[in-house]
């Protein structure tokens, strides 16, 4: 058994891990789970694990090779024959046992992911909170899943079977470890799947946590399998030919290699894109939520969530308040030590990325916007930590790369419009269609421009509030297909058709 009840003492002020954690040595650890029981994996690269708010190294992990996907695979294609069988009321109950032991151990939990992904303790306790809502809410969904009965004429009926679709393929990204592989792995199994999860290589600590877990709640040793890795095995999983569906989620272009390679099996696929998503301010906006809004939308977890909405569009009649009053917000985040509490911005992911954001902010000043903030930080006492200042852009316009591009950092942009019809074709001007928001006092303007907006959720008067109760996913290159909510299911599940004749059969052929 993995122990976790190590693995979550990280010393906050030193941030030792191996020694402090009590003889737990994550670089000597078997990161994969495969038929209930963790072991290394076989390939012949490896990959580093940083930890992002001090830049210390964790652990090597190996990647999982062709065996190691195999081994996965074969573990949840026999595990399917049986968890399949399983009535809803049983996967239920596994699941609610889950859900309760996520919640116990959501402060332990949350520490991990906070030295896994660098964001905020808070933050990541919010995201523990879905992680357990997730695996409750599917739970209470697993009994509901049903076919329907049909009359159909004279005395003949028909009706539908609504069953698993066999090995789900799940592939994460990195900017809300638990969240996102709860997001996959509860629906999945609560219809009945068995899956195979890959992580991102940069946060892979979690998983296999919470396979632990599901494993402690009840799960069949087979029905959830771990494989870490980089993009290889990814397109290991995505190749399997007995891997039935997979479910992405990530950046736009490696999405266009998933769904590739899955269409060379015909896997369903669903996908889970990046975005860059428009938030509308309009002239009557209440301007004090307005602002809260297009904070909410651009600098949680950094700014590295999908869904945010970092073309602000704001309507020329308020916009010079609208910029103070920001500049004013900003100058109130507390970029820091995301273990302690009253820090309000942790760190980015990587070294890389923060370079690639700085690019951008660096590119956009170029351009000719007018730059708040958007430097590398120093933060006392973690000098080698990813940290940076959130920016501003003003005096952009549509045609910058940083108002165009996925940036995935803590950068707003603001843009300046005069009618809603302007705005919205402005707003709409891109590939992407992950999300968007409106912030008016007119209702009927905001149901009119909501549903006017090319995005696959979107809000009005708030932004990035979110629900398991209710769908999420993209149009257009954000992706397809739902999760969360009773779409997920629709997913995760394939519709055989059924009729039953009660009397003779008709031909045309037949002569007596
Ligand atoms: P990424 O596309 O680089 O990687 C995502 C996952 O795919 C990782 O596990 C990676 O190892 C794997 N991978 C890489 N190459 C692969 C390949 N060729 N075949 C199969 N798998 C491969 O994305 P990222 O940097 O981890 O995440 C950031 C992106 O994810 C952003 O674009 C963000 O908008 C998006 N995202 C979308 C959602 C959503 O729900 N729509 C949620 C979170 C993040």
């Amino acid at each position: 058994m993995f122990p976790l009840k190590n693995l979550t003492k990280f010393c906050t002020k030193c941030r030792c891990i191996s020694s402090h954690a009590e003889g737990l040595k994550l670089s000597e650890q078997s990161w994969n789970f495969i038929n209930g029981t963790r072991c290394a994996g076989a390939g012949e690269t490896s990959f580093q694990l940083f930890e992002p708010s001090t830049g210390s190294k964790l652990s090597t992990i190996t990647d999982s090779n062709a065996s190691d996907v195999d081994n996965a695979v074969s573990s949840a294609r026999k595990t399917f024959k049986t968890w399949s069988r399983f009535s809803g009321m049983e996967r239920a109950e596994i699941l609610r046992n889950a859900g309760r032991l996520l919640r116990e151990r959501s402060q332990d939990l949350a520490k991990t992911e906070v030295v896994d992904a660098g964001k905020p303790l808070w933050e990541a306790e919010w995201d523990i909170q879905t992680t357990y809502d997730c695996f409750e809410y599917f739970a209470g969904l697993s009994p509901t899943i049903s076919g329907q009965h049909l009359k159909m004429s004279g005395e003949n009926w028909a009706y539908t079977i609504r069953q698993p679709i066999g090995v789900v393929g799940a592939i994460g990204a990195w900017n809300f470890p638990l969240q996102i592989a709860s997001w996959k792995i509860a629906p999945a199994l609560a219809s009945g799947n068995t899956v195979v999860f890959k992580p991102s290589p940069l946060t892979p600590i979690n998983a296999v946590v919470l396979a632990e877990i599901l494993k402690e709640a009840g799960l069949p040793d087979g029905a959830l399998n771990i494989v870490q890795g980089q993009g290889e095995t990814g397109q290991l999983i995505c190749k399997h030919p007995g891997v039935n569906k997979i479910t992405f989620t990530g950046s736009v272009p490696t999405g266009k290699l998933v769904s590739q390679t899955a269409a060379e099996t015909l896997k369903r696929v669903t996908l889970e894109l990046g975005g860059k998503s428009p938030l509308i301010i309009f002239e009557d906006a209440d301007l004090k939520n307005a602002v809260n809004g297009a904070m909410m939308a651009n600098y949680l977890t950094q700014g590295q969530v999908c869904n945010n909405a970092t073309r602000v569009f704001v309507h020329e009649s308020i916009h010079d308040q609208f910029v103070q009053l920001v500049s004013d917000e900003l100058k109130k985040i507390k970029v820091g030590d995301p273990h302690s509490n009253d820090t309000t911005m942790g760190a980015l992911i990587s070294e890389d990325h923060l370079n690639k954001v700085l690019g951008y902010v660096q590119s956009a000043a170029d351009e000719g916007a007018q730059v708040t903030g958007g430097k590398k930080l120093q933060v006392s006492g973690l000098p080698g930590g990813y940290f940076m200042e959130p920016c501003m852009l003003v005096g952009c316009t549509d045609n910058m790369k940083a108002v165009k591009e996925e940036i995935f950092g803590p950068v707003m942009s603001v843009l300046k419009f005069s009618t809603e019809e302007e705005v919205l074709e402005r707003a709409n001007n891109t590939h992407f269609g992950l999300a968007g928001g409106v912030f008016t006092q007119n209702l009927a303007r905001g149901h009119r421009v909501a549903a006017a907006l090319e995005g696959g959720v979107l809000w009005v008067n708030n932004y990035n509030t979110f629900s398991v109760e209710l769908p999420f996913g993209g149009l257009k290159q954000s992706g397809y297909g739902r999760e969360n909510g009773m779409a997920a299911i629709e997913h995760y599940t394939e519709l055989k058709t059924v009729y039953v004749e009660s009397g003779d059969v008709w031909t045309p052929y037949s002569t007596t």
